[in-house]
């Protein structure tokens, strides 16, 4: 498979030029040159298959030419290797549980399978070191460290805001050493990003060190949430099979998002053949592409802070992407595509009326998706929104503005005992420069 820059001046690449490149020459993300067709058989097994098997398939189609078969299966089974269950939550409308991974958030999926990708390439080159550059204002950070913990070849630099990160997600990252650094930066989330944005554009400096970025622009991070959403419709076939009706209603999936990487891989999973109805952006206050879908004006701008604050982007990266494979249209993207956005009282209220009414406890993020999905369903529509974090990963909003008390997970309690071991630096280019220069000797 090649893949071209949604920018449209950069030549073709391989997957691994692709992977290692990050971002297109010409600064464009890359997608592939076209869609591959998933099997219909392959679908109607869907209900019949564990996760790593759906997995496996899709994967197979997607980079079965670039990757040795027996790599994938492995690379694929080790990324799966937790539980993505889906969860009643009232009638018609299910929760797909994502954040069962050593992170506790989505990202694991995409941050594990990226991780794997690299180690497969830089094994097969072995005077080769790739250094991944992260900016994080919590969740990335976190995801990126652990999928990457032990990786040979790779070292992974983590910048993040001294300060401005909550406990657990800076335990996450700052307690793993081996080949994961992290860079404590006397600055804020912007300036984290603007340091790495000019390593990024220092190519004797990127060239030397072999730079490459983790976030969901990276191709390899990117394609593998679309394995998740083949599975969810696998799962929702057999609760359907289970009560004897063949004809299950149009799937609908409502996506949390802020880059817009998770829905776009869902736009992925439907250009293969994955019979989706529609789908739904759901947003906090950063509103971004809902203004572009009521508007046809895509117009960035700051983000706002909120309590679902893995969404405060103001320039969704995968924008681009999702127009690509809309032809550029407007009208094209709103026939596939509905966004609703909720303020941070919108976003509490749901939280405490969907746990007094069901007992669900959601997380702000999955609050979103959930009551974008209760506001739009139809008759004839079962609804999915991904919960894309776990609870406890917000347990103090939680405590706020529900006043309750949610249980730390055994895996992220563990992070908690670990001790912290970070590198202050300065914000601004100079000082992340002289500190890769110095290290990297
Ligand atoms: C990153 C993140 C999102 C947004 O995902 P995108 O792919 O950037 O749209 C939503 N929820 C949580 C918990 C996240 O960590």
């Amino acid at each position: 498979m090649k893949y071209y820059s949604t920018s449209g001046s950069a030549p073709l690449a391989t997957l691994e030029e692709a992977v290692v490149n990050g971002l297109a020459p010409d600064k464009g993300l890359y997608l592939p040159v076209s869609i591959p067709q998933i099997d219909r058989a392959f679908l109607r097994e869907l209900p019949h298959l564990s996760l790593p098997e759906v997995a496996y398939g899709v994967a197979t189609v997607l980079f079965g030419d670039d990757i040795d078969k027996s790599e994938l299966k492995r690379i694929v089974f080790e990324t799966m290797s937790f539980d993505i269950p889906l969860t009643t939550v009232e009638k018609n409308i299910y929760s797909l549980e994502l954040f069962h991974g050593p992170t506790a958030a989505f990202k694991d999926v995409g941050a594990r399978f990226m991780a794997r990708v690299l180690g497969y390439f830089t094994r097969k080159e072995r005077e080769r070191r790739i250094t991944v550059l992260v900016a994080t204002s919590g969740d990335t950070g976190s995801a990126v460290a652990n999928g990457f913990l032990g990786v040979p070849g790779v070292d992974v630099i983590v910048l993040y805001p001294e300060g401005l990160v909550s406990d657990i997600q800076e335990k996450q990252f700052t307690t793993l050493g081996q080949n994961v650094t992290a860079l404590e930066v006397r600055g804020t989330f912007d300036d984290c990003q603007s340091m790495v944005k000019s390593a990024f554009m220092d190519s004797e400096l990127k060239k030397s060190l072999n730079l490459t970025s983790a976030n969901s622009i990276n191709i390899a991070r990117f394609l593998p949430q679309s394995f998740y959403y083949f599975y969810a419709y696998g799962q929702i076939k057999s609760i359907f099979d289970k009560r004897d009706i063949s004809e299950i209603p149009e799937v609908v999936f409502s996506v949390p998002s802020g880059n817009f990487g998770n829905l776009c891989a869902g736009l992925v999973a439907k250009r293969m053949g994955l019979p989706v109805k529609r789908f739904i952006a759901a947003n906090n206050s950063n509103d971004i592409v809902c203004k572009y879908l009521e508007s046809g004006k895509f117009e960035p701008r700051a983000s706002v802070a909120t309590i679902a604050n893995a969404m405060d982007v103001g320039n969704p990266s995968n924008f681009e992407r999702i127009l690509d494979l809309c032809s550029g249209s407007h009208e094209a993207v709103k026939m596939e595509i509905s966004g609703k956005a909720y303020s941070d009282s919108q976003i509490a209220e749901t939280i405490t009326g969907l746990y007094n009414r069901t007992g669900y406890l959601a997380d702000p993020h999955g609050a979103c998706g959930y009551r974008a999905l209760s506001e739009s369903l139809s008759n004839g529509e079962v609804g999915l929104f991904l919960e894309t974090a776990h609870p406890a990963k917000f347990r103090d909003t939680i405590l706020d503005i529900a006043g309750l008390e949610v249980e730390i997970p055994e895996r992220l309690a563990a992070y908690m005992r670990g001790k912290k071991q970070s590198i202050p630096i300065s914000a601004g280019y100079d000082a992340l420069r002289s500190f890769l220069k110095q290290s990297h000797r």
